[in-house]
Formats: structure tokens, C-alpha cells, sequence
């Protein structure tokens, strides 16, 4: 679904230049559900937008569901925008109009495209679990429900992929498990690809896949030992998963061979403070040594 290979972006503000994205890598398959997770500043939300269709990369391959977001027209980049695409952002005022009901709310994509289909909307909703809500005004609903209407609306026109930056960003714990059960349960009923965007890394453990990203960079990713499914049945019998142990971490290592190393790692052999390390091949395994 996401093919993306040493994606750049840079800001130019004035005389000066932000490089929010340094050669990012990464690939998702169709039907996945993962998440992209680093601290603030780090180039989530720009790698976000540029997938989304919403800014255009500065260089690098990008191609979403086969489309090369690099070259396509700005014509062709409303379309996808429309079609290929869902966004759901933490502050749900963007996607949502306070004086219609959620019903109306979630038709208006829709409309806008030319098409009013009720029983699509009333589907949606039902897929919310905001059936019951339908006819209320949006500024009647909790900021819980209000997230599920804009998760509704982002599906309106059967995008392949849903984009979330920091969905959860502004809800409690319990909500934030509840939109995280409905990102699971569309992805497995509609095959929907599901990309969550979090600084959060307990919502993150949830997912089968989590990418990190460091100084607009993929330093790393961790996977799934079980499935989220098959941990919560262990659960359920007593048998205590161990926290930290749900995923095994690995680091990326790029097109060029480059490697991105846990900055606790270097300072834990002193090598922090310098700009070589020794490389090694011993005994089938690559070791790093502090300078001498
Ligand atoms: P995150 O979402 O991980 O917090 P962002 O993608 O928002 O990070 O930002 C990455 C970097 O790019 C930051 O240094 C930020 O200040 C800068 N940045 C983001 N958007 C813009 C913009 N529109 N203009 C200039 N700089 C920006
Ligand atoms: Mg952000």
C-alpha cells in the first residue's frame, strides 16, 4: 500500500530550512494496522500529511496504492485526496460541522462528491457503534463520540487507507482503547490499512507493527511476537504477559547500509562523545567498539 524510499521534506521559512524528513523508509503492506511512534518534532505529522496528499514531498519516492505522490497532478492529487484516502486528526473540529447532526455530517463528503447515500452513512455509524446518536447535532456528542463520528466520516467515500495523526491524543484512557478496538475492527471486517500515528507507547503496543521514527528518520521497528488477539486470550487465563516483552525490537537499516543505533546504546560504551565507532565481524556477529 505505502512504498516509501528516502522521502525528504523540507520546510523553507524565510532564510531558513527545516529538513523535517531525512531519507525516510518505509513500507506497508495492504490490510496492515501499525503504528508510527516518536517524540514531538520528530516528522510524524509531516510524514502524515505528505501520504495523505495534503503537502508534497521535496524528494525521495512516495507511492500509496500505486499512486506516485511525487509527480502526480495537482488535479489527479484532489482525486486521491477524495477517493484513496481517510484523515482522522487528534482536534476532530477539522473534520466535523458543530451545527449538523452526525448523520448529515457523515453524508456531506458524500455530497460532495455527488452522491447522497443514506444507508451508507447509517452503516457507518452503525460500524461507530453511533447509531442511537444519529440525529443528534455534533456539539450535543462527547469528545469520545465526536472522535467516532469523524472516524466515520473519514470512511464515507470507501478510502483504502485511514490516516490517523495522534487520534487519541485528546480523549481519556478508556476512549482511547475504544477508538483503538474500532481501528482493529475495520481494519480486520473492511480490510481498511490502518496507519496511527501516537507518541503514546502504550497505545502502540497494541498493534502488530510499530515503526519509530527519530529526527525525521525510521530508527526503528518493533513486531509482534502473538497476535493482539491471541495475547488477550492468554490474558484472560492469568498468564501475565511481561511488560516490554509483547514486541521484539529491531533497528532499520537503509539502502546504503546505515544504521541508526539507540543513543542509551552508545552512551552505555562511551560512544557517544565521538563520531567513529570500530566495527567488527566476530563469530558470525557485527560488534561495535568505543574508539580507542
Ligand atoms: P511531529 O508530528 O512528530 O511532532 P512534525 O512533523 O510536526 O513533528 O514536525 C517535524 C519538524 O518540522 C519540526 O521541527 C517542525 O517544527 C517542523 N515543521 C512542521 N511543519 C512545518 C511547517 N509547516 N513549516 C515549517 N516547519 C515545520
Ligand atoms: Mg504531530
Amino acid at each position: 500500500m505505502i512504498h516509501c524510499d528516502g522521502l525528504v521534506k523540507i520546510y523553507k521559512i524565510a532564510d531558513l530550512e527545516v529538513v523535517a524528513l531525512q531519507g525516510l523508509d518505509l513500507q506497508v503492506e495492504s490490510g496492515e494496522l501499525m503504528a508510527i511512534i516518536g517524540n514531538s518534532g520528530s516528522g510524524k505529522s509531516t510524514l502524515l500529511n505528505m501520504l495523505g496528499g495534503l503537502d508534497r514531498p521535496s524528494a525521495g519516492q512516495l507511492t500509496v496504492d500505486g499512486k506516485n505522490l511525487l509527480t502526480m497532478s495537482e488535479k489527479d492529487v484532489v482525486r486521491y485526496k477524495r477517493e484513496t484516502v481517510g484523515f482522522v486528526w487528534q482536534n476532530n473540529g477539522r473534520n466535523l460541522i458543530p451545527y449538523l447532526t452526525a448523520l448529515e455530517n457523515v453524508e456531506l463528503p458524500m455530497l460532495l462528491q455527488g452522491k447522497r447515500k443514506r444507508e451508507r452513512a447509517l452503516e457507518l455509524l452503525e460500524a461507530v457503534g453511533l447509531s442511537h446518536r444519529r440525529n443528534n447535532k455534533l456539539n450535543q456528542l462527547s469528545g469520545g463520540e465526536q472522535q467516532r463520528a469523524a472516524i466515520a466520516i473519514a470512511l464515507a467515500n470507501h478510502p483504502k487507507l485511514l490516516l490517523a495523526d495522534e487520534p487519541t491524543g485528546s480523549v481519556d484512557t478508556k476512549m482511547a482503547n475504544q477508538i483503538l478496538d474500532l481501528f482493529r475492527q475495520l481494519n480486520r471486517e473492511m480490510g481498511l490499512t490502518v496507519v496511527i500515528v501516537t507518541h503514546d507507547p502504550m497505545l502502540a503496543k497494541k498493534v502488530d507493527r510499530v515503526v519509530a521514527i527519530r529526527d525525521g528518520k525510521t530508527s526503528s521497528e518493533m513486531l509482534r511476537r502473538k497476535s493482539y488477539e491471541q495475547e488477550l486470550i492468554h490474558s484472560e487465563e492469568g498468564v501475565e504477559e511481561l511488560e516490554g516483552e509483547s514486541h521484539v525490537e529491531y533497528a532499520v537499516l537503509d539502502q546504503a547500509g546505515r544504521l541508526q543505533i539507540p543513543t542509551n546504546y552508545l552512551e552505555s560504551i562511551g560512544a557517544d562523545r565521538s563520531n567513529k565507532v570500530q566495527v567488527i565481524l566476530e563469530d558470525g556477529k557485527i560488534v561495535l567498539l568505543p574508539p580507542k
